[in-house]
């Protein structure tokens, strides 16, 4: 896993020892500016030269702002080099997550991804910027201040080092009790990412039922014990602060007194002592790095771990190794023996065999639940069947890449998903880059025309979350115009019509007729009014074809259609 995390320092290597090479310097100017402060007060201030003094100061003093130049190339360019690893893992995850397969998201969780490309990623990139600058500088900075502090004075070091180590177990331990405590953070703000998702989305079916008060329950209980483990962290937090305060200060008044005694008894000197006693700070500093480290480090590792989980989750429809573009399709589709199932346990496709010919209507009808949308839903790939073979003007559905299969089959369902943006944007999304000559076009035959005319901002107008905006009927219209736009040879109409009033019904039946002329077209109806005129009908009951025919052939038989149609 360390090995996979490097990785994604190799593009930035320069900016890498840029950070780290600054941040080196500057610990070894930390650690040398109490040997300067000791030379000084024993060297300097006896010879007593004022202008030789002067000198050394303003001396100190550029090596000073030498060092502040240091930490602020470590602050801006480290965080850099940490906010590069997070945008280029960021855009990884979300290029993987717009590829995976509908199988996978019928499993997700919004939330919960959402988080992970947020939260999760963040943490990474703190971790990237300070966890290797921060532990080889800590341990540095620490090693360093112990053995100057035995160069001046052996016995007073050992003094000083018999205390630490207590202070150091100390650290340690409430750090890996707050690493534990971040973790169980983490997933409480998951869970609360899901419960906001959940209800924000959902808050027209909440407030029709009334049901605030119940949401409002629902998420009380998880911003409870989200607070609950925040507290924790805090208290934690405070503890181990307090104890690095206290150690620190009563190491300071240990040396300070035992130092005194050996400054009277000549065994080291007054600036010996002053240096002495700031080097205890240097040798402290690095701790509270370190539990930094481990404090921060496991949150890292942890959304690490969640991402490389996430690229590692591998689409399970996408492109054969050798795939080819699709030529320009006819639309033959035959169905070979399909089977289909969405988990091991139930069919819902079962030998499902059926020749499409190009240009042919071909209506699906049956009881809800037959499998119709998920037989239809095979032929983009959105599943993978089971059993059997899809194919199209004779090649199989996978040796076609995706996007030049998908790039020839228009869907238009019965719930319309419309972006945020403005009536434009939502229609060009069946061919991105139209011009609006083609955009108006396509609008006009999907009968959007008196629509936009009447709209003061016309296809500049926003439409609202969702598409709130527009009435049912609206927006099955603009789907039709991005299949319009699309112009595909293969169109999918799933209960186009089936959410809207007869009246709706009826002028967009004939947008439809508009749109299914010259294409092969699968469409599935609830209302068999709306499919009388397909040239064949094929009826579906439990996964399976049980009929097949022209409308009044299948009335004739007597059979399930007729029963439906009755
Ligand atoms: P129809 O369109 O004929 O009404 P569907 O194809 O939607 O039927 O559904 C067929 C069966 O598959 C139903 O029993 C339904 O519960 C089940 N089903 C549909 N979609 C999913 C899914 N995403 N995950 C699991 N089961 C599903
Ligand atoms: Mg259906």
């Amino acid at each position: 896993m360390l090995r996979k995390f490097l990785a994604y320092y190799k593009p930035h290597r320069r900016l890498f020892w840029l950070d780290f090479g600054s941040a080196v310097v500057s610990g070894l100017l930390e650690l040398s500016f109490p040997l300067a402060i000791t030379l000084f007060i024993d060297h300097l201030l006896p010879m007593g030269d004022w202008s030789l003094t002067i000198a050394a100061a303003i001396g100190l003093l550029a090596v000073y702002a030498f060092n502040t130049m240091l930490m602020g190339i470590v602050i801006y360019w480290g965080h850099m080099l940490g906010i590069e690893i997070e945008t280029e893992m960021r855009a990884r995850a979300f290029s993987h997550l717009t590829r995976l397969s509908w199988r996978w998201y019928d499993r997700a969780r919004t939330g919960k991804l959402v988080a992970r490309v947020t939260r999760d990623l963040e943490e990474i990139g703190e971790v990237a910027h300070h966890g290797p600058e921060d532990l080889f500088i800590a341990v540095m900075t620490f090693v360093g201040a112990l053995v100057l502090m035995v160069m001046l004075h052996p016995t007073l070091a050992l003094v000083t080092a018999g205390i630490v180590p207590l202070t150091v177990w100390l650290v340690v331990v409430y750090g890996t009790r707050m690493t534990n405590t971040w973790r169980q953070i983490y997933a409480r703000v998951g869970n609360f990412n899901v419960r906001l998702e959940e209800a924000i989305g959902g808050i027209r079916v909440v407030q029709a039922f009334a049901n605030e008060a119940h949401e409002e329950r629902l998420f009380e209980k998880d911003n409870r014990a989200y607070r609950a483990t925040k507290l924790d962290a805090y208290r934690i937090m405070a503890l181990s602060s307090a104890i690095h305060y206290m150690g620190l200060r009563f190491v300071q008044v240990v040396v300070m007194v035992a130092g005194a005694g050996f400054v009277l008894q000549g065994s080291l000197t007054t600036g010996g002592f002053v240096g002495f006693l700031l080097l205890v700070g240097v040798f402290f500093r690095p701790l509270e790095k370190i539990a930094a480290v481990i404090e921060t480090y496991p949150r890292g590792i942890a959304g690490f771990r969640r991402y490389l989980e996430l690229l590692e989750t591998e689409a399970e429809i996408a492109d054969a190794p050798d795939a080819i573009p699709a030529p320009v399709l006819k639309g033959n589709v035959v169905f070979e023996d399909v089977s289909f199932g969405y988990d091991s346990t139930r069919p819902v496709l079962r030998g499902i065999s059926l020749e499409v010919k190009a240009g042919e209507t071909v209506a699906f009808v049956g009881p809800s639940g037959a499998g119709k949308t998920t037989l239809l839903a095979l032929v983009p790939r959105f599943y993978e069947p089971d059993g059997g073979r899809i194919s199209i003007d004779g090649l199989p559905l996978d040796a076609m890449t995706l996007d030049s299969l998908r790039g020839q089959i228009g869907i238009v369902s019965q719930d319309v998903f419309l972006f945020g943006t403005t009536l434009r944007e939502n229609i060009a999304y069946g061919r991105l880059g139209a011009s609006d000559d083609e955009i108006m076009a396509a609008a006009a035959k999907a009968q959007l025309g008196p629509l936009i005319a009447g709209l003061p901002e016309g296809l500049d107008t926003l439409v609202g979350e969702r598409g709130v905006m527009l009435s049912g009927g609206q927006k099955q219209r603009v789907a039709i115009a991005r299949a319009f736009l699309k112009n595909p040879p293969i169109l999918i109409l799933d209960e186009a019509t089936s959410a809207l009033d007869r009246e709706t019904e009826r002028e967009i039946q004939a947008a439809l007729e508009a749109l299914s002329a010259g294409r092969t077209t699968l469409v599935i109806a609830h209302r068999l009014g709306t499919i009388r005129n397909a040239d064949r009908i094929v009826v579906m009951e439990d996964g399976q074809l049980r009929e097949a025919g022209d409308h009044h052939g299948l009335i004739s038989q007597g059979g399930l259609y007729a029963r439906l149609a009755s």
